[in-house]
């Protein structure tokens, strides 16, 4: 459900059980209970990209025409936080591999790093926007100050590689409507997961590596973190291993 209506029928629903109280005797408990389910719907539409609740994203890989008629079976492999030292070493094994993948990367950690974004642009693969501070305080600003911590991450790729870029991908996945405000304002697309790969905590190489085949399908977006040394030391094999299910690579966004 849509957030402007989820409101008109958390709005309806609670005059409903405030007059159910106040005149038929429900018990005050009902009201709590009501509240209660009602925030949990909201806090969950924050946390899952996938439910659109705040703002559309695109969680899965489009697909034209062109693709649909060859049966092009594309996932999109996409490296949030960088750039970082180690994504010099993703960058290496895409390269090997003539893999093009999608880089979210966050604005303050740049500095320095200009030719890692420079060799992520010239390597034809793609970059997006990951927010410039890249914590929970970003999702308590206004609509205005979220827009200008967007726009100074976009600039910074921009003085790096000449390019804007019109992706971003919320932290954590998160949403709200002050975000959705602010991409409104910049025409950014908001770019989500079909798969989470829970690199960031993952212990054993071989157990994500599984984890992501057993559960991967075609059209799906893939969400990594290029810091992530786990990720580095799977990638390899987590490419071969999708080539072999007949996948191959693409972009979350129709490219023209
Ligand atoms: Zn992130």
């Amino acid at each position: 459900m849509k957030f402007k209506y989820y409101l008109v029928f958390a709005l309806l629903l609670l005059a409903h059980v405030i007059a159910g109280v106040v005149y038929s005797g429900y018990a005050w408990w009902w009201i709590l209970v009501t509240i209660l389910v009602l925030l949990a719907v909201l806090v969950q539409g924050c946390r899952n990209i996938q439910w659109n609740f705040f703002l559309k994203s695109v969680n899965r890989v489009p697909l034209s025409l062109q693709q649909l008629r060859a049966g092009t079976k594309p996932v999109a492999l996409t490296f949030d936080d960088g750039p970082h030292e180690n994504t010099l070493k993703v960058l290496d094994i895409l390269k090997a591999e003539g893999v093009r993948a999608t880089f979210f990367v966050i604005g303050k950690e740049i500095a320095g790093k200009e030719p890692i974004l420079q060799r992520i642009k010239d390597e034809g693969h793609l970059l997006g926007n990951h927010t410039y501070a890249h914590n929970a305080a970003f999702y308590w600003q206004s609509a205005q100050l979220m827009a200008e911590d967007i726009t100074k991450c976009n600039e910074l790729i921009h003085a790096a590689t000449g390019v804007s870029p019109d992706i971003f991908r919320p932290p954590f996945g998160v949403t709200n409507p002050n975000l959705a405000k602010a991409l409104a304002k910049l025409g950014l697309q908001s770019v989500g997961w079909t798969l989470r790969s829970m690199d960031t905590i993952a212990k054993d190489p071989e157990a994500l590596l599984n984890k992501i085949l057993n559960s991967v399908r075609s059209n799906n977006i893939i969400l990594l973190h290029d810091r992530c040394d786990i990720t580095v030391a799977m990638l390899p094999e987590l490419i071969a291993r999708l080539r072999e299910k007949g996948l191959s690579f693409g972009f979350p966004v129709v490219m023209e």
